[in-house]
């Protein structure tokens, strides 16, 4: 249950895969990993600020090109065989449904690179991942980035890590029909190991600030509620038109633009109290990133923790994306002497992130594991997270 306790990741098993499921070696093996947000939630739809790091789960891909334009994916996590398209064919108004709906992550990748008039091409690959999917980590965009990254790579097509990360996430919007943020690909093409990536999601300009917990005598806990409310969808679509129309209301392009000592000022011209109280959230979650940097390029991590606490109160209050799960993940893990913790990632299910002291790991996981066994909830998985490497060429 705890990080320790990691499947081991033998550096050759995602080739030798590969080899049984094509008959013949990959040309190389490129890995890009998941993601939490420290801070900066729901923020980066309204072109703010986010400070997420990389997971050391990643997904490994590997890949070969083919020279007769036929793409043919298959998944480790997926039993149902190999699924084979042709590069040419591949169209955005069609995406894969059903079991074959995974397919569309790695597809659309070649198909953004393609409709960016890059000449990636045909490929076989094979995909192997400990990223646990819909846990809020991001296993969508660790698919993405380093399918980009393979076909970047054996076609020789000069991408900076950036640019892989756009083409990722139009893949997930347009392809995929997913209309996430730029948050996800970015941490996953960019972070770097022991730092938290602070990125305006404007500009993309992107500063990568030491966090290295294991020094400082912290460990961050991740805590995979595994629960997803049917929620989700409906409400973030709720929560993106409601910050469009407060933007409209104010004057302003998007609410990243209102600055935080202009906040009570601003609210005083809204008369919707729900827009009210997304505009509070979205502007002092804006600010909370900016403080958060600054105690870590400071060292002083701790300190985080509070700010931490502030941004999930504001979540479930003002956002109203929290769950009952994610709440008590977040009470139970602050009552056992954590420094802070809140949800991560959209909400409605999903993890939620605790910073604590190394040696209270065994007393926060077993007062989560109490808690929602008495509060009638399935076991939650704990895992500790280390800020890790972002994507790269693994073989
Ligand atoms: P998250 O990104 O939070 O894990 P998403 O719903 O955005 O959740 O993405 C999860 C989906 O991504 C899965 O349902 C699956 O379709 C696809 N996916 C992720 N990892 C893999 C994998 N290793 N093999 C096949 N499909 C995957
Ligand atoms: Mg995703």
């Amino acid at each position: 249950m705890s990080g320790t306790t990691r499947e081991p990741r033998p550096a050759n098993r995602t080739a030798r895969e590969f080899e049984k499921v094509y008959g013949y070696p990959p040309e190389g093996v490129w890995a890009a990993p998941g993601r939490v947000n420290l801070i900066g939630e729901h923020t980066d739809y309204n072109d703010g600020f986010v400070l997420p790091f990389a997971l050391p789960q990643r997904t490994e891909v590997a890949a070969a090109r083919r020279a007769d334009g036929m793409l043919r994916l298959h998944s480790a996590y997926v039993p149902s065989g190999v699924v084979t398209l042709e590069v040419t064919g591949l169209d955005p108004a069609h995406p894969p449904q059903g079991a074959d709906r995974w397919t569309g992550y790695p597809a659309g990748m070649v198909w953004a690179l393609l409709d960016a008039g890059l000449p990636a091409g045909g490929a076989d690959l094979h995909i192997r991942s400990d990223v646990p999917t819909g846990a809020g980590l991001s296993s969508s965009a660790a698919l993405e980035t380093a399918t980009g990254l393979a076909l970047t790579e054996l076609y020789g097509i000069p991408l900076t890590r950036s640019a892989l990360a756009v083409l990722a996430r139009r893949a997930e919007n347009a392809y995929v029909g997913v209309p996430c943020g730029i948050m996800d690909q970015m941490a996953s093409a960019c972070a770097t190991e022991g730092h938290a990536l602070h990125l305006d999601t404007r500009t993309l300009e992107q500063r990568h600030i030491p966090f290295d917990c294991a020094s400082a005598g912290l460990r961050l806990l991740v805590v995979d509620t595994r629960v997803t409310h049917d929620l989700a969808d409906g409400a973030y679509a709720q929560r993106r038109a409601s910050c469009r129309a407060a933007a409209e209301s104010l004057g302003i392009p998007t609410l990243r633009d209102l600055p935080y000592p202009e906040l009570e000022q601003a609210l005083g011209r809204l008369t919707d109290p729900v827009q009210r109280r997304r505009v509070r959230h979205v502007v002092t979650e804006n600010e909370r990133v900016a403080r958060v940097g600054e105690l870590l390029s400071a060292g002083r991590l701790r300190e985080t923790g509070r700010l931490l606490t502030e941004g999930h109160t504001s979540l479930r209050d003002d956002y109203e994306v929290s769950c009952p799960e994610l709440d008590l993940a977040v009470s139970t893990a602050d009552a056992a002497g954590a420094y802070g913790s809140r949800m991560t990632g959209g909400g409605f299910g999903g993890s939620a992130l605790a910073l604590i002291d190394v040696d209270a790991e065994p007393e926060v996981t077993r007062a989560l594991a109490e808690a929602f066994r008495r509060a009638g909830f399935a076991p939650p998985h704990v895992m500790a997270a280390e800020p890790s490497a972002g994507a790269g060429r693994i073989r």
